[in-house]
């Protein structure tokens, strides 16, 4: 079927579909076929990457039209799966990506996979410019015998868990134990400890999940410990997570005086964050010994510095005490034991390859690129003419979104030189994306699932109550 066909064929297909509310997809993907001498550009991914990126060509080339092709029926990436509940206001990034997404050049494709509902090579034929934008979605294994035993899970699926990630509610954590121990002391692994220690009518009035309040409330978990390899001045969360775990009713914090043998006399050296987030901790270190007893009694939130993961057994994970050697954790003969009921495995997370067509490097589990333009495979110098790379899987899973968005700003920065300098070919007419017979959900789809979602939400006091299941997302995207 031709494009022009196939629009028309998508519109009645629209408008039967959803007769009873106002459609305005039509007129979008209309819109989008007057402009067919533009610069057609396909971004995979509607996470943050993908929509800062819009945002930035939108902007700059006014003749340029953009496809978001998404995996889900729903948009947003880790903004909607990752970021914490209790977070809300990290969340109001979703308003700017919305007024991008209402730029009548843009149309978003969800429930389309790359990889397995369209190709790299499709989308590059088809598009005069490909940007990958998908994402980090597996994790980092600890590689330890027993690492798949029940009681031990990625902080990942955890977090999906929560916040209701589709297919993730299977996930059943088992919380009857006193004991979790967390791998890992990145900010992820403290968002996971505080929804594991707060009080549930704090998470009540958040977008945690129904089945994951109702888990959370029946929970036994009384402490949490949060190991690291490395020493406290190599802390990897930042200062407003520690103040909050800090701050969190009927839970205390126990630092191990020993592991800060020597911190306060290296305070002056240190940069100003870091300097400040070991004040902080210096500082509740020192309130601990002036603490009542009652006050002790609730739960408790144990960081461990200095242990290396070492074995996993049933109720229990074996630690290699480590020293520093210039700023290396190095494992000694010592071990130490903790209790672990549950074991979160937050070391990280890496990216798939999504298309056998992407030059995708294994070990670091990212793209291989420069500078955002995706390298030739096996040749290190050239690059793939207007194929393109940003955000996670890109630079790893590392940064906040304002990192994600610097750098999705300066990928589209170099799509716009690159057409300026020809570097790709942006003088033929490319189709875009083709509607066939996939169920795919329209921005207006998004929008019937949103307004779902938060009616759902208020009558129990929520933001929202979100949807996990695909199909159920679909016929309510009237698809
Ligand atoms: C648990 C957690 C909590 C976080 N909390 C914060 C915070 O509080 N504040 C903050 O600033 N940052 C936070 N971050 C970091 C922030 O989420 C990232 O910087 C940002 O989301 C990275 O954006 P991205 O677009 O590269 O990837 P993502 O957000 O992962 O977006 C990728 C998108 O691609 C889609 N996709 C995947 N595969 C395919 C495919 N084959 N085809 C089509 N689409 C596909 C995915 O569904 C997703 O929508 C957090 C991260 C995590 C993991």
């Amino acid at each position: 079927m031709s494009f022009a066909k196939n629009l028309v064929y998508s519109r009645l297909k629209l408008l039967n579909k959803y007769s009873r509310s106002v459609n305005t997809s039509a007129i979008r993907l209309q819109n989008v076929q007057q402009v067919t001498t533009g610069k057609r550009i396909c971004i995979v991914g509607a996470g943050p990457a993908g929509f800062y990126a819009a945002q930035y060509l939108l902007k700059q080339l006014s003749d340029c039209t953009v496809d978001i092709v998404e995996k889900l029926p729903v948009p947003f990436g880790l903004v909607r799966f990752g970021v914490a509940p209790d977070h809300p206001e990290v969340k109001n990034v979703i308003n700017t990506f919305t007024k991008t997404a209402e730029n009548p050049r843009l149309r978003f494709f969800g429930n389309v996979s790359l990889g397995q509902d369209i190709s790299l090579q499709e989308l590059r034929q088809r598009y005069h410019a490909v940007l990958l934008t998908y994402g980090a979605d597996q994790d980092r294994e600890l590689q330890l015998q027993n690492e798949q035993e029940q009681h031990v899970i990625s902080a990942r699926k955890f977090v999906a868990w929560y916040n209701g990630l589709p297919g993730a509610e299977q996930l059943q954590p088992d919380l009857s134990g006193r004991d979790v121990t967390i791998v890992g002391q990145g900010n992820v692994a403290v968002d996971v400890a505080r929804v594991l220690l707060s009080p549930i009518d704090k998470l009540k009035i958040t977008d945690t999940t129904e089945y994951a309040l109702e888990a959370l409330a029946r929970s036994q978990v009384q402490r949490v410990h949060l190991v690291g390899r490395r020493g406290p001045l190599q802390a990897a969360f930042t200062i407003k997570e520690l103040r909050e775990m800090l701050k969190l009713p009927n839970v205390t914090t126990n630092w191990r005086s020993s592991d800060f043998t020597g911190i306060a006399e290296q305070l002056e050296q240190l940069q100003r964050p870091r300097r400040r987030l070991t004040e902080l901790m210096l500082k509740s270190l020192s309130e601990q010994s002036t603490r009542s007893s009652t006050a002790a009694a609730g739960r408790q939130f144990l960081p461990v510095f200095l242990r290396a993961p070492k074995a996993i057994s049933a109720k229990e994970m074996e630690f290699a005490v480590t020293q520093l050697r210039e700023g290396v954790a190095v494992a000694t003969d010592a071990t130490e034991c903790l209790p672990a009921d549950l074991i979160l495995r937050s070391i990280g997370y890496k990216s798939s390859c999504a298309d056998a067509g992407i030059n995708f490097d294994p070990q670091r589990g990212h793209v291989r690129h420069e500078q955002g333009r995706v390298l030739k495979d096996g040749e290190e110098k050239s690059v793939e003419p207007g194929l393109y790379v940003a955000g996670w899987l890109a630079s790893g899973p590392t940064g906040v979104i304002l990192t994600t968005m610097n750098g999705a700003f300066a990928v589209a920065k170099t799509i716009c030189d690159d057409i300026t300098a020809k570097a790709f070919d942006t003088a033929s007419t490319k189709p875009g994306f083709e509607v066939g017979s996939q169920r795919i959900v329209s921005w207006d789809g998004w929008l019937r699932i949103d307004q779902q979602e938060c009616e759902a939400g208020k009558s129990k006091g929520k933001p929202r109550e979100k949807i996990v299941d695909i199909e159920h997302m679909l016929t309510i995207a009237g698809v």
